[in-house]
């Protein structure tokens, strides 16, 4: 497989269970030299320092380029405004711009509706600083009132200054490249980098896919239910799957290769080990 950038994805840590697992997993990951690392944040604030402290851990202690998620639905304009100032300070040039979701009981939508919006205000604080990812679906947003809206909204994000684009991960090539083609047909020209989900827990992974609309194949659930409870037998076929779309979608054209390592190494470890 052609040698394309990667980036990793990691959550905030809340303990220090937690941290010690995600140390270990930076320091096993950091062997394939990650173009950059990223670090999730709970719309509605419910990570807010903690996203921060990780970030600024990732990049001081561990050495890596570390871009934070910030998400804008339930926050004030107010609130983005000081995050950015702190991003800013602690040395970030990269943001995952998004939108969120609003946790259940959350009644306050925030001042900024859309992650376009929020693209816009970063852009309109601090110029050209950041580098500005957004989220683009593949087999179409959740919420979107149709698939071509959705890729009008898209665009939307690009138009408001986005530099790159990361995808929600799925299992079907086909939805990656017919949404890039879909999208460069807009005029959108800037590099969208697929987000690969490793399977190492595959009945969460079936409930996480129903809530966010990545869609698991028929032949791939039918697959992994005949493993049962051969742990082995699930990790080795669910590796072998994730590399070759990898090496489907490098082949095809696919500028990097975004992991969503979640704080574990090896389910990562075990798709790069299955590429060249
Ligand atoms: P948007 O681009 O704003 O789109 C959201 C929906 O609104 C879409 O259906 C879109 O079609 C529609 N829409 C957009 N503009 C308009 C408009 N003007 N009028 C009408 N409809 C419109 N969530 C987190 O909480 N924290 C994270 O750290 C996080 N990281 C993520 C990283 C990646 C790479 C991805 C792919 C997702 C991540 N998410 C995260 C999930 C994301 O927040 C949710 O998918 C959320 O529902 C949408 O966010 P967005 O930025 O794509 O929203």
């Amino acid at each position: 497989m052609a040698a394309v950038p990667l980036s990793f994805e990691f959550y905030p840590p809340k303990n220090d269970e937690q941290r010690a697992q995600l140390d270990r997993t930076a320091a096993r990951l950091k062997e394939y030299a990650p173009e950059y690392v990223s670090c999730t944040f709970g719309a509605g604030g419910s990570t807010l320092s903690y996203t921060s402290e990780t970030v600024r851990h990732l990049k001081q202690d561990h050495g890596f380029d570390a871009a934070p998620h910030l998400s804008c639905v339930g926050g004030t304009r107010e609130q983005i405004r000081e995050l950015l100032k702190l991003y800013r300070a602690i040395g970030c040039r990269r943001i995952v711009a998004l939108r969120g979701d609003l946790p259940s009981g959350m009644g306050h939508p925030g001042d900024l509706r859309y992650a376009s919006e929020l693209v816009g205000f970063i852009r309109a604080e601090h110029g050209d600083h950041f580098r500005i990812e957004v989220a683009a679906y593949p087999e179409t947003h959740p919420q979107a009132d149709d698939a071509l809206r959705d890729l009008q909204h898209f665009k939307a994000k690009v138009d408001a200054g986005a530099d790159g684009a990361i995808t929600q991960y799925f299992y079907n090539a086909d939805a990656y490249f017919g949404f890039v083609d879909a999208v460069r047909k807009l005029g959108v020209d800037l590099p969208i980098v697929p987000g690969i989900m490793p399977i190492s827990n595959f009945s969460q992974l079936r409930r996480f896919s129903e809530q966010c609309g990545a869609e698991i194949p028929r032949w791939i659930v039918k697959r992994m239910q005949a493993y049962g409870d051969d742990a082995d037998g699930i990790r080795e076929f669910g590796a072998d799957v994730v590399a070759k779309l990898c090496e489907r979608l490098v082949a095809g054209g696919a500028p990097a290769l975004h992991f969503y390592a979640l704080n574990l190494a090896r389910p990562t470890q075990a798709v790069l080990a299955r590429l060249d």
